[in-house]
């Protein structure tokens, strides 16, 4: 019922800076109820030992915060001082909808046992048994009862049936809401976009919350549409050469030393910056080299193209 997640690029911290900045983060939305809770940061699962090997570690534990932070600390191939110059962690505390508190049924959920990709969810898809029967029929094999399971999967489904390599991650995450019917907030995390973020809301909130030593270059980001076309007719491709929105560039970042904070409520994010940006339903952001971007499918009319930084008082 939670979820936040913690982006620092070339911002050096130790993975235990990291954990403690996950942790306090979830103990932050405690007061709106879970079961249980799940973290998933860069560094060896607990059968390798290759720091270095690009892998997904998920922690995941049934009851209080405080149990999942204790979690933590149990895993001996996770080197706690070892520095992440650039890292991005995600975590989550849950409130079952589907499937019984437990474990596995715990979020991140992954698409397969490399984690692949890994996601937190917020929120009920309703459709998940018409994918989940999609999904089995293709070969994906599911470990958990909960509807969450469907989206990790789905999203290694349309990377593995990817027509070019190019795709991008956010690109991938489009193709996957397209399928959802719902209630959703979510953050993916991929081993084949490292250090990369995607997230994207429809009906649960999310925001995401930028702290920089620099000047932003803007407040105000203009959202980058996917398709040309809106059911008014054709558009520009790219909004920002409209002129509603001319004092608006499309990232944030300039690919120097950033943090991003993504959260279900600013109550989690205040204490590290006040400028935030809300979410619409179906926005899609996505940090690429520490630059953050917002993506939709087409512009439909009277939708503000632009999305504004605020500074919360
Ligand atoms: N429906 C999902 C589940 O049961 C997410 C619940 C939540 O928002 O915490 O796992």
């Amino acid at each position: 019922c939670g979820i936040f997640a913690y982006l620092n690029y070339q911002v050096p911290r130790t993975r235990k800076e990291i954990f403690e900045t996950l942790v306090k983060g979830l103990q932050r939305l405690e007061y709106r109820g879970y079961d249980s809770a799940g973290i998933a940061v860069d560094g060896p699962d607990k059968t390798s030992t290759d720091i270095n090997s690009n892998t997904i570690c998920l922690i995941k534990k049934t009851g209080k915060v405080k149990a999942l932070d204790e979690e933590l600390y149990k895993k001996d191939t996770l080197d706690l001082d070892a520095e992440l110059f650039t890292h991005f962690g995600i975590a989550h505390t849950r409130w079952a909808t589907h499937g019984e508190p437990s474990a596995v049924n715990s979020h991140p959920h992954r698409s397969d046992k490399d984690n692949e990709f890994v996601v937190i969810h917020n929120g009920i898809i309703t459709n998940y048994k018409e994918l989940k029967a999609y999904l089995i029929n293709k070969g994906y094999e599911f470990e958990s009862e909960t509807d969450t399971e469907v989206i990790p999967k789905l999203i290694k489904y349309v990377y593995d049936n990817r027509e070019s390599d190019n795709i991008s991650f956010s690109k991938l995450v489009e193709r996957v809401i397209q399928q959802l019917e719902g209630a959703f907030a979510l953050v993916f995390k991929s081993r084949h976009f490292p250090a990369d973020a995607v997230c994207t809301r429809r009906g649960s909130p999310l925001l995401i919350g930028v702290r920089s030593e620099h000047e932003l270059l803007t407040e105000n980001i203009s959202v980058q549409y996917n398709s040309g076309h809106s059911k008014e007719g054709v558009i520009e491709k790219n909004s920002h050469n409209r002129p509603d929105c001319s004092d608006s560039i499309n990232s944030v970042g300039d690919g120097r030393a950033v943090e991003y904070y993504f959260a279900s409520d600013a109550s989690a994010i205040i204490e590290h910056t006040n400028k935030v940006l809300y979410l619409e339903d179906n926005d899609i952001a996505a940090v690429t080299g520490g630059k953050l971007s917002i993506h939709r499918m087409s512009r439909q009319a009277g939708e503000d193209p632009v999305r504004a930084i605020q500074t919360l008082q």
